[in-house]
């Protein structure tokens, strides 16, 4: 089968992902086969292909966010042809104290698709049929991908933040995540305040019901009942805090920061105001959120890339020259 290969992290302007011929996965006892119809393309793939996250395996094919059908459905009940959706949590352990209390979000021993199992930039894919979710047919394979762990992702982070209905919540970052969540804000009747860098970001959030919207330097003109920061920059981090009401929290949506700022916690934190990490995700955040995005008919903003061009669509999510998310049909 064709697969995007990566065996040396490093600039995605240098092209680190290997098109190329490799064997179709072997199933294992639990596993389904799946034939990979779309998959999207993550920020989190990034920092795998660049090498911030250090690297598990010598080679692997990254990819989480999978819509494949079920060409073997292996030892599993789940039936031949199904249409599923894999993320990026591609297993836990179910025995640590995280899973034993219901955080298998924060498993000590988890898989991770794309990462240290073979992803979905591929023709075909491996998954635990226990980690798949079944897609509604009203979701479409192209509409579906990016929700798998953008949409799942920023669906949690409002979770963390803790957003209550009608709240006033900023979204710091307007990327494949943030205009997910956004939708659901908007379901919610909260007010919704972006700041973001990109004209063509901005006007997004201004067509998707954002109150208002501004640049990454420019602050909302309300105090936030909460925020999500999405950009993996300690800077919009102290920025979403200077924003917030006392007793508000921020979520930050990112599995790596460059650094946070020294930052004066007397005017900044003091005040219960609270800073958490969004880390993983759980079944239930997916189930939840694939049935309020059909409910509420979430329809991603996509730009397809060919699987030939899997190195240009981590270029265009690198660069914010596309709005919304990329997707990969191979
Ligand atoms: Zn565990
Ligand atoms: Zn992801």
């Amino acid at each position: 089968m064709k697969a995007a290969v990566l065996s040396l992290p490093r600039d995605v302007s240098k092209r680190p992902l290997e098109i190329r011929e490799v064997p179709k996965p072997q199933l294992k006892p639990g596993d389904v086969l799946l034939r990979v119809r779309a998959c999207g393309v993550c920020r989190t793939d990034l920092h795998i292909v660049e090498g911030e996250l250090p690297p598990h395996c010598n080679e692997i094919i990254p990819g989480h966010q999978i819509v494949g059908e079920i060409v073997n459905p292996g030892t599993s009940d789940l039936a031949a042809g199904a249409r599923v959706g894999v993320s990026w949590i591609g297993g836990v352990d179910g025995s640590c104290w995280f899973c034993q209390h219901g955080m298998e979000n924060l498993c000590d021993s988890p898989t991770f698709t794309g990462y240290s199992l073979n992803g979905g930039y591929a023709e075909y894919a491996i998954a635990r049929a226990d980690f798949t979710f079944p897609l509604e047919n009203r979701l479409d394979d192209l509409q579906a991908a990016p929700l798998l762990c953008a949409g799942i992702i920023g669906f949690r982070s409002l979770r963390v933040a803790e957003v209550r209905h009608g709240e006033c919540v900023g979204l710091f970052g307007f990327g494949a995540s943030a205009h997910l969540a956004i939708a659901v804000l908007r379901a919610w009747n909260c007010k919704v305040y972006v700041s973001t860098r990109g004209a063509s970001h901005r006007q997004l959030a201004v067509a998707l019901g954002a109150t208002w919207v501004g640049s990454e330097t420019e602050s909302p003109p309300v105090k936030l009942d909460r925020a999500v920061t999405f950009a993996p920059s300690g800077d919009v981090v102290v920025a979403a805090l200077a924003s917030l009401r006392k007793g508000g929290v921020v979520a930050i949506n990112a599995i790596h920061l460059d650094r946070i700022p020294e930052f004066d916690y007397d005017r900044l934190l003091w005040g219960e105001r609270q800073i958490r990490s969004v880390t993983n995700m759980t079944r239930s955040d997916a189930r939840d959120f694939l049935q309020i995005a059909a409910e509420i008919n979430l329809r991603p903003r996509i730009t397809v890339f060919s699987l030939d061009h899997a190195n240009d669509a981590l270029a265009a999510v690198k660069n914010d020259s596309i709005d919304g998310a990329a997707v990969i049909v191979p």
